[in-house]
């Protein structure tokens, strides 16, 4: 009997379509995914893809930021539910408002947003390059920074700029606590500890290093240390064990696990493959103003 994984792969070539998984998508998503990565490392792909079809395995403002990048292709979402509870903190009305009051002010927006809400802003971000971000911004400008109130506060005390944070946190990072780090310290002396920065503050204060998933993976890749604790969601555990099989991985919590970014299986993939759906799109006049300040943040 062919296994599920098999039928996907065999489908995969039939469509000519590309599986692209996030780092917190589940081992098994993972394993059958052309390329795992980050969220904007992931887009690149996308946009420079000889595949007809973007199979896009995290979630839907992922997906969106592909469509953006590659608009003459196909981007399929295997969950349409699997949304980010962080980009939708805040809707483009909320933004506009924000904008009205603050005249003048630069908004710089990470890209865990909607596409509506990011074609309302100056700039985007990663967790990787905010600071620099950040750094860069015009200077004699009031800064607002959404959704991501603890990646904004991390960027504005790294870059020495202030920012206007909106009041946005990813609950699945919020769940890890400073006493945790305390903890997790005690358990494994010696471990070095990596934090993400949509973590709290507090929990930051005790991080070794504080990195995007990228810069946890090239870390961890680069160190001479064996053994680690790592702050992020625990679908890092997978890439980062696979990647290192002679170091030791403790995640801070397993409670860190988003709920949303499990919701694609390899199951929903299947049928995703065969009934070529759920699709995302996004309007052509929104992808158009989005693109602007992708394109400014992947211009820096
Ligand atoms: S881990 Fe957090 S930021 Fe990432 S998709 Fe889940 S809720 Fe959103």
């Amino acid at each position: 009997m062919t296994s599920v994984s098999e039928r996907l792969l065999e489908l995969k070539k039939k469509r000519n379509a590309i599986i692209l998984a996030h780092n917190y998508q589940l081992p098994e998503v993972q394993d059958v995914a052309d390329q795992v990565g980050d969220s904007l490392g992931l887009s690149r792909l996308a946009a420079k893809t000889e595949a007809e079809v973007i199979l896009f395995c995290g979630v839907h403002f992922m997906a969106e930021t592909a469509a953006i990048l590659a608009p003459d292709k196909k981007v399929l979402l295997p969950d349409l539910n699997a949304g980010c509870p962080m980009a939708n903190m805040v809707t483009p009305r909320q933004l506009r408002e924000w904008r009205t009051a603050h005249p003048g002010a630069y908004v710089i927006t990470y890209v865990n947003s909607s596409a509506a809400v990011k074609a309302l802003s100056d700039i985007c971000c990663t967790s990787a390059n905010a600071v620099a971000v950040v750094q860069q911004a015009p200077e004699g400008r009031e800064l607002l920074f959404v959704p991501d109130r603890n990646l904004g506060f991390y960027a504005s005390q790294k870059s020495g700029r202030p920012l206007s944070l909106w009041n946005g946190f990813c609950p699945t990072h919020e769940r890890m606590l400073p006493e945790m780090a305390v903890a997790a310290r005690e358990k494994h002396p010696g471990a070095i500890l990596l934090a993400h920065p949509e973590c709290r503050p507090g929990l930051l204060a005790h991080a070794d290093a504080v990195a995007s998933t990228t810069g946890i993976l090239d870390y961890c890749l680069q160190s001479n240390a064996k053994e680690f604790i790592i702050a992020s969601e625990i679908g890092m555990l997978h890439p980062l064990r696979r990647e290192n099989p002679d170091k030791v991985f403790y995640p801070l919590t397993e409670v860190a696990d988003c709920p949303n970014m499990k919701l694609n299986t390899l199951e929903k993939i299947l049928w995703a493959l065969e009934d070529m759906e759920p699709e995302v799109t996004v309007p052509p006049d929104i992808a158009r103003q989005a693109f602007q300040p992708i394109k400014r943040m992947l211009e820096l």
